[in-house]
């Protein structure tokens, strides 16, 4: 059955679409776009778009859906349902479940979890060392074979430079990227917040920046000498993002992501002493944030991606110095950034799509099975959006099992209207 959307603005980076059209789709496949689309639609099922934003599916290349072993949090299911609300049409789920993902085992149950959940795309990681233990490279060729598209032992940095010479080095070989969680944990010690003022005049222990810098360093020298794809996840530095544009300009491949939380807010929130503000890496200075911004606008950042992090109310509701670490974002990351990035300038919406769904595409090679482009023969995944319908974050609003978010209160816009996968609508009426 073919399906015409018609009545859109569709943005579309990949084809330097950004213009009042209609999309034609049939057997899960983008058929025609514009005219065309309209000329060979007869008998297609049709749908008016209203005037709305029509937009490649959302690609998250980080969440974390605590399935298996902490599903008390998030499942893979609900997980999933927060995605296509959110309007995000592919995940890449992060290995540190319980246990690890650095089993094929694993991986495969994972993968009937996202089948039967039937919702969004599910892209598994594995893990860099087995059971995430920095110690014995995890088996990269089998993981692969299994689903996963990426390494990364997210959650915890590895401190061996040695191994993560080895894990560069073959991934290499496999033409997959490591995604690194760059913290140096002597210099973080025992911190739960930024160092700096704030965290001086709380008198709170403070994670200092040059945590994350030094390895992002070093990671970078590693890249560079092993020729292996290096991929920096939730950069919050001025520091780090230099090194990164500093890394590119010499063509070394290094690719990082930058989250939501850490171009919306600093770490004054951190005054409130609500662990709803405390994640890691934590929330930083306003020099910091203005760094992220000017990186998002000069092609530094390849991703916006959400670190999206369920916990339960029991593991937050505790005094900030033991509270888990972590938000949610997969409902808000699209109101944030059309609201902070589009609205206020930082840059022009075309951009802002290929921050969400062809950059991450590009990073983790999901482009080479047509994600995060409506070119014609792409799997048709694609939302609708109305920018200027305001959303307010509050728990209906949000699917996730956990409500664990920053922006709790907030009135945003841009409503997620319909989210197709495969040209089947997941999400909206
Ligand atoms: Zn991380």
């Amino acid at each position: 059955m073919a399906l015409l959307v018609k009545n859109v603005r569709i943005v579309d980076p990949t084809q330097n679409l950004d213009a009042p059209s209609a999309l034609l789709v049939a057997d899960g496949k983008v058929l025609a776009i514009g005219s065309e689309a309209e000329a060979q639609a007869s008998g297609a099922e049709l749908v008016d778009g209203g005037g709305k934003l029509l937009l490649p599916g959302l690609i998250d290349l980080h969440v974390h859906f605590r399935e298996p072993g902490q599903t008390a949090k998030e499942s893979i299911e609900s997980g999933s349902r927060a995605a296509v609300a959110g309007g995000f049409t592919s995940v890449c789920a992060m290995a540190n479940t319980k246990p690890v993902n650095d089993s094929v085992a694993v991986t495969e149950l994972m993968m009937s979890k996202a089948r039967a959940a039937n919702l969004c795309r599910y892209f598994p990681l594995g893990t860099v060392t087995k059971g995430m233990e920095g110690e014995e490279l995890a088996d990269y060729g089998n993981l692969m074979a299994a689903g996963c598209v990426a390494f990364s032992d997210d959650g915890k940095s590895i401190m061996n430079a040695a191994i993560m010479r080895r894990a560069l080095k073959y991934t290499s070989w496999l033409d997959v990227p490591i995604v690194a969680h760059e913290e140096d944990t002597n210099l973080m010690g025992k911190g739960y917040m930024n160092e700096g003022e704030t965290s001086a005049r709380l008198g709170c222990l403070g994670i200092p920046s040059a945590a994350e810098e030094v390895m992002v360093a070093r990671d970078i020298m590693l890249a560079e000498y092993t020729g292996g794809h290096l991929h920096l996840a939730h950069l919050s530095t001025k520091g780090s993002l230099r090194l990164v544009r500093e890394a590119k300009a010499n063509g070394i491949r290094v690719t990082c992501e930058v989250t939501p939380h850490h171009f919306a807010l600093t770490d004054k929130e951190l005054m409130k002493f609500d662990s709803d503000f405390k994640m890691n890496p934590p929330l930083r200075a306003q020099a910091d944030l203005d760094a992220i911004l000017e990186a998002l606008a000069d092609g530094t950042v390849d991703a916006i991606a959400t670190d999206h992090a369920p916990h339960t109310w029991d593991d937050k509701e505790c005094e900030l110095p033991i509270a888990a670490f972590g938000v949610i974002g997969l409902e808000t990351a699209l109101p944030l950034t059309l609201e902070l990035l589009v609205n206020r300038k930082v840059i022009s919406l075309s951009r802002a799509v290929e921050l969400l769904a062809a950059g991450p595409a590009r990073t983790f090679r999901l482009d080479r099975r047509g994600l995060g482009s409506l070119k014609p023969g792409s799997p048709a995944d694609f939302i609708l959006v109305d920018p200027e319908a305001r959303i307010t974050v509050d728990r209906d609003f949000i699917q996730s099992k956990s409500y664990n978010s920053p922006f709790k209160g907030w009135t945003l816009p841009g409503k997620v209207l319909g989210t197709w996968v495969e040209g089947r609508r997941v999400w909206g009426a």
